[in-house]
């Protein structure tokens, strides 16, 4: 019997109410209740369209124009503008609240953690954010909104408009995420790892844990003697290490799994 059908819930809340330092990993499935598609669920986007990877490989957008013009119109589009954190989030917010998650590793770029009030300073987006754009060539930095309003207004690929001594510096723009083939922060990948090494239970939520370097951080765990507890509607490379598994959607689970465990009735002498 796999320990998600052997009560992975309850196995899971037990797991997680001895633990005091969590760590969570989360993922794209988290965000899925609040309307965001993930990429390599059965819904996801490149499920249905595996060519739209390619928009995410640092290469092809830093080489042809055709690519960044398709990644602008689906950053325009993005159901993320829009989306409001769901329970799961909160849940999250919660096991922070009682004074147990020591950092929250998001794989996610929608920002929808901080918006459902963890504390952004403990949270690290392993993989960037969509709501910052970088330019490729200064590296200057700006929030989303300015450069997605000139996208709306007609730019099909918008480029760098910071100046420097009166020229226009004109180099390539992109969203503030890591691409394939792009390096991840080393600070942001030491701190979790870190984070990992000191943590009793290492908390994956809506993950397949199947994108390098972040999954690394399961066997880390494992290696420093954490519990790894994993909820997920699908199964993961790593279910049979796991001290439980709890499927289902996110939003119902989340919730039940951060909940206190009430105590018994007082013995009788
Ligand atoms: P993934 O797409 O590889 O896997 C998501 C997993 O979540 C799947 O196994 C799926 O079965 C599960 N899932 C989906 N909805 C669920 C739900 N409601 N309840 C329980 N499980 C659910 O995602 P990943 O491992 O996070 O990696 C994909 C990469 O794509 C990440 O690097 C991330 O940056 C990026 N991404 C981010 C977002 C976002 O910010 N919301 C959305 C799509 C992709």
């Amino acid at each position: 019997m796999t320990a998600a059908a052997d009560g992975g819930l309850e196995r899971a809340r037990r797991v997680l109410a001895l633990a005091r330092r969590v760590v969570v990993l989360a993922g794209a499935g988290i965000s899925t209740d609040s309307g965001i598609p993930d990429f390599r669920g059965p819904q996801g986007v490149w499920t249905k369209d595996p060519g739209a990877e390619r928009l995410a490989t640092l290469d092809a957008y830093m080489t042809d124009p055709e690519v960044r013009r398709r990644a602008w119109q689906v950053r325009l589009h993005s159901p993320a503008w829009e989306a409001r954190p769901n329970a799961g989030h909160r849940a999250l917010v919660e096991l922070e609240r009682d004074g147990r998650l020591t950092l929250l590793v998001t794989q996610n770029i929608d920002g929808l953690h901080q918006l459902a009030g963890n504390d952004p300073h403990r949270v690290v987006e392993i993989h960037g954010t969509m709501r910052d754009i970088v330019c490729m060539r200064c590296g200057a930095r700006t929030a989303a909104p300015a450069v997605i309003e000139r996208v709306r207004a007609g730019e099909k690929d918008p480029h760098c408009e910071t100046t420097f001594e009166g020229a226009n510096c004109g180099g390539i723009l992109k969203s503030a995420t890591i691409s394939f083939g792009q390096q991840l922060s080393v600070i942001d990948l030491a701190r979790a790892q870190l984070a990992v090494e000191d943590a009793d239970v290492l908390l994956c939520v809506g993950t397949s844990l199947g994108v390098y370097p972040a999954a690394g951080l399961v066997p880390l765990a494992l290696a420093a003697g954490a519990k790894v507890v994993i909820a997920n509607a699908e199964a993961t490379p790593f279910d049979d290490e796991a001290a439980a598994v709890v499927r289902g959607a996110l939003s119902e689970q989340l919730p039940r799994l951060v909940e206190p465990i009430a105590e018994g009735p007082a013995a009788e002498s």
